[in-house]
């Protein structure tokens, strides 16, 4: 189901246990109203229904069927939210500043860097490019896009822009030519494994204000990061009506309205809680990381999704996050190490999941060095619960 090397996308889905999945990289990590509605509308009528934001600021249309493979694609191009050739959209991994055009405190102009990169991969020139190629056009900011890693990190500036390499390679050039020049370090720079991910940190929600200013963004996050067309819809009509009219997304799971007056702050929050989006940074599921597990997976052995709703509800603020909790030991929702990874490995009699607890593991790895097996949600709890007690 999982192959390295290898990123599902339009072009290319990826067998899932509810049928293919299809991941969707909105340029610039930002969709008007108007794309929303399209998405919502496509993953209704192609899938199951099962939205999911991704770490690294994509969508996921989840249970989409082989006979659409073609409609969507041609659906997801007309809407602006894929490119025509295959080759280019695999590569189009260009994570961009996301409150570029909003925040005062960005510094040079990443949504031009973004652009021009995005139509320098086009060119036949760097056609040698890994089918993983990433990059990150950050213009700091209240929302610096330091917690992601990328083939290429391009800092923008007043003028100048730095580009450094995952080699540590780092050169500095004039806005102007800075997307071929990080292209070319691109391409002459040898990358024989990347490394893991950098463990994630705890995602922003809430109302951000820029500074000096009665204004900024405000960020939500779907729990564990699923959605429902009718969430995504809401959610950009939130932004018309409080905001830029962009929804937005950044690492880490998480939507941005952009523009929003502090005083609509409060109700901003009230109607996306109403929605179904935790708004609130001592939400009790925001630190958990799970995937969709059985019965949407086929591969699953526990009803991972569900189990994490349950077990968010169980354990002490104390309990390290993030807590991954995983259908089975492939661990699709998150790669690398957490402080606590269980592994689904079966159910109990009343369908449940029962699972093995390993502490500073990743997914992959639980099934040697677990620390306890075979634990019910409720045992894992209080488990838990007892290990980070209060002294
Ligand atoms: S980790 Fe979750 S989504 Fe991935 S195969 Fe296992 S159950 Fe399915």
């Amino acid at each position: 189901m999982r192959r390295r090397g290898w990123n599902p996308d339009v072009f290319a889905p990826m067998r899932a246990g509810d049928g293919w999945l299809v991941r969707v990289k909105p340029p610039e990590q930002r969709m008007t109203a108007a794309m929303v509605g399209d998405l919502a509308e496509m993953a209704a009528r192609w899938g199951n229904g099962v939205i999911e934001i991704t770490t690294r600021a994509s969508l996921q249309l989840r249970g989409i069927d082989e006979a659409a493979f073609t409609p969507l694609a041609i659906a997801l191009q007309e809407a602006g939210l894929a490119a025509a050739d295959p080759a280019l959209e695999q590569r189009r991994n260009i994570l961009v500043s996301p409150l570029a055009g909003d925040d005062p405190t960005i510094t040079g102009d990443p949504l031009a860097l973004g652009r021009a990169l995005a139509a320098g991969l086009a060119d036949p020139a760097w056609a040698g490019l890994s089918q993983k190629f990433s990059a990150i056009v950050d213009g700091g900011g209240v929302l610096p896009l330091s917690c992601v890693r990328a083939d290429i990190r391009l800092r923008t500036e007043a003028r100048l822009v730095t580009i450094t390499a995952l080699d540590g390679t780092m050169i500095r050039a004039d806005a102007k030519e800075a997307a071929g020049a990080a292209l070319a370090l691109a391409a002459r720079t040898e990358i024989e494994a990347r490394p893991p991910a950098p463990p994630p940190s705890p995602p922003p929600v809430g109302f951000i204000a820029y500074p000096g200013h009665r204004r900024g963004a405000f960020a939500l996050v779907p729990p564990f990061g699923d959605l429902r067309p009718r969430m995504l819809t809401a959610l950009a009509a939130l932004s018309e009506r409080f905001g830029d009219g962009w929804l937005r997304l950044f690492p880490g799971r998480v939507f941005l309205i952009a523009g929003v007056d502090e005083e609509n702050a409060a109700p901003l929050a009230a109607a996306a809680a109403a929605a179904g989006f935790l708004t609130d940074r001592s939400a009790p599921s925001l630190g958990l990381i799970a995937c969709i597990g059985a019965p949407e997976c086929a591969g699953g052995d526990s009803p991972s999704r569900a189990d994490a709703a349950a077990l968010a509800s169980l354990l002490s603020p104390n309990v390290p996050r993030p807590l991954h909790i995983s259908g089975c030991a492939k661990g699709c929702a998150h790669v690398g190490p957490a402080p606590v990874t269980l592994i689904g490995v079966g159910r109990g009699a009343d369908g449940s999941g029962l699972y093995d607890l390993a502490f500073a593991a990743s997914a992959d790895h639980v099934g040697l060095q677990a620390d306890h097996r075979l634990l019910s949600i409720a045992e894992a709890a209080a488990l838990l619960n007892h290990r980070f007690r209060s002294p």
